[in-house]
């Protein structure tokens, strides 16, 4: 008999020895949503195609209709970036001629050759980032459309879904193509470097993946999935599961309530929400409910002081080694902008001072200041603080850039005497550093610096909200909508 059956028929017994205690149920609160980053509950309104929805207090996007079919746009755009993903490994990516000696590069010559360099750790990002992890992408997406299109969805479409969120932004193709850029220009001077159909491929690619991502209505997909009738507790009890509306006189209190992390729906416990205890599956998608990420502040500061320690030596060592004509000239980060501002290469220099230097520090002292003004509990320039968040976790994967122009002309650049380069020791740790901040990012939840400065309190809906007179937080260009937001009490 199952666990599940007999876990009922004791929560069956205790009812009918209590008869005045009401039992424990989890009740999902439609047309209500948590803002992701700044933890402020709203209502939210059916969207109409093409609208966007957004937070009334910090300005994150909490909701999007998409203009186009769910399901055929971002197929249509998936199996396009099938073919060319396919198609690339078949191509070359860069030709060079030395003096009549011809070398090409392909997407896999870059990991191969950092490996055999004895820089096997930061080949195999460069493989993950622009090999594994595109392919990945490319068929969780293909998996998730197909379960979609069914008339209910299956159970392994939202993990699949939550898998996706977590690991697209690790699939780097488009930052890839600015590295071989960047690698093109140091290398014209050398020699004579012919692009080759891949790099075109690569480039497709980057834009079929950004269409696909952006036709993707995950909203929509979401009405296909049923919600369970019951679940089972972080206590091991089964709780039958009830739907209410945001607008009810009978809404529980804000500290009952949390959102899933994966598919927002936002559900109501009959006792308080502790901040970060696992509170069981969630209904819709069976991803662990929580009310806030796990030690949060302690796994951002770990993870950012391994980001410091690691940027001096990153900034310090040289990343690579360009020997030309016998003669040997080490390459720090810096010497590289200001190699290319030397050729006349503004714009990329430019570039790249923003994505290697200017973004790991952005990344550092944001976070680092964002984590202090949450131990401090402080109440200003929350939204700034919420809106540099966004920033930093959009642009963090941009400094992959250098790693990638050496992942380039570690491949391609070898012709003993004439020419070689090969990495250098500051190359890992500015790795370490743009992956252990990207991580850093991800652990800290911006909804804490919120909530220690206490404004995520009780909340109460306020009179002139339920008369629908409170416009914002919802828009989509010319109309707008009055929500009944919910505004926490100020304590
Ligand atoms: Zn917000
Ligand atoms: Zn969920």
């Amino acid at each position: 008999m199952s666990d599940r059956f007999h876990k009922r028929l004791w929560r069956n017994a205790v009812t009918m020895t209590t008869a005045n205690v009401p039992s424990p149920t989890l009740r999902v609160v439609e047309g209500l949503r948590e803002c992701p980053c700044c933890g402020l509950f709203q209502t939210l309104p059916r969207l109409q195609r093409g609208q966007v929805a957004y937070c009334r207090r910090c300005d994150a996007q909490l909701a999007r209709r998409s203009n186009t079919p769910p399901i055929a746009a971002p197929a249509a755009f998936c199996l396009a970036s099938l073919a060319l993903y396919l198609a690339l490994f078949f191509t070359e990516l860069l030709t060079i001629n030395v003096h009549g000696r011809v070398n090409t590069v392909t997407i896999l010559t870059g990991p191969i050759e950092l490996g055999r360099e004895g820089f096997g750790e930061i080949g195999l990002i460069v493989g993950l980032t622009t090999l594994i992890m595109p392919g990945i992408a490319i068929a969780l997406m293909g998996a998730i459309l197909i379960g979609a299109s069914r008339r209910q969805m299956p159970d392994w479409a939202p993990r699949l879904m939550s898998w996706y969120d977590r690991l697209r932004e690790w699939s780097m193709i488009e930052v890839y193509i600015l590295g071989v850029f960047v690698a093109y220009t140091k290398l014209v001077d050398l020699a004579i470097v012919d692009l080759r159909a891949g790099i075109f491929l690569i480039a497709a690619l980057m834009i079929t993946q950004a269409a696909t991502d952006s036709t993707l209505d995950v909203e929509r997909i979401w009405l296909n999935r049923d919600i369970r009738d019951e679940i089972e507790d972080n206590q091991g009890r089964i709780l039958p599961v009830e739907h209410i509306t945001a607008t009810d006189e009978s809404m529980p209190p804000i500290q009952h309530m949390l959102s899933c992390h994966a598919c927002g729906l936002v559900m109501a416990f009959d006792q308080e929400v502790p901040r970060e205890e696992d509170m069981g599956d969630c209904p819709r998608c069976h991803q662990i409910l929580k009310r806030r990420k796990s030690n949060s502040l302690i796994n951002a500061s770990a993870l950012l002081l391994a980001g410091v320690v690691c940027y001096i030596p990153a900034n310090l060592f040289p990343i690579m080694t360009y020997t030309k004509m016998g003669q040997a000239n080490t390459s720090t980060i810096i010497h590289g902008v200001i190699e290319l501002w030397n050729s006349d290469l503004i714009p990329l220099a430019l570039l790249v001072l923003f994505a290697s230097i200017t973004v790991p520090v952005l990344k550092i002292v944001s976070l680092a200041f964002m984590v202090f003004s949450t131990w401090r509990k402080q109440k200003r320039g929350l939204k700034l603080m919420t809106k540099l968040y966004r920033l930093v976790d959009l642009i963090g994967r941009w400094s992959m850039i250098d790693v990638f122009m050496i992942s380039i002309l570690v491949a391609i650049v070898h012709f003993n005497f004439l020419a070689n380069v090969v990495a250098d020791p500051g190359v890992v740790f500015f790795t370490i550093v743009v992956i252990v901040t990207i991580f850093a990012v991800h652990s800290f939840d911006p909804r804490s610096m919120w909530d220690a400065a206490g404004e995520n309190g009780p909340v109460t809906i306020p009179d002139e909200a339920k008369q629908n007179s409170d416009p914002g937080g919802i828009s989509n260009g010319d109309s707008s909508f009055s929500p009944h937001d919910m505004e926490p009490e100020r304590a």
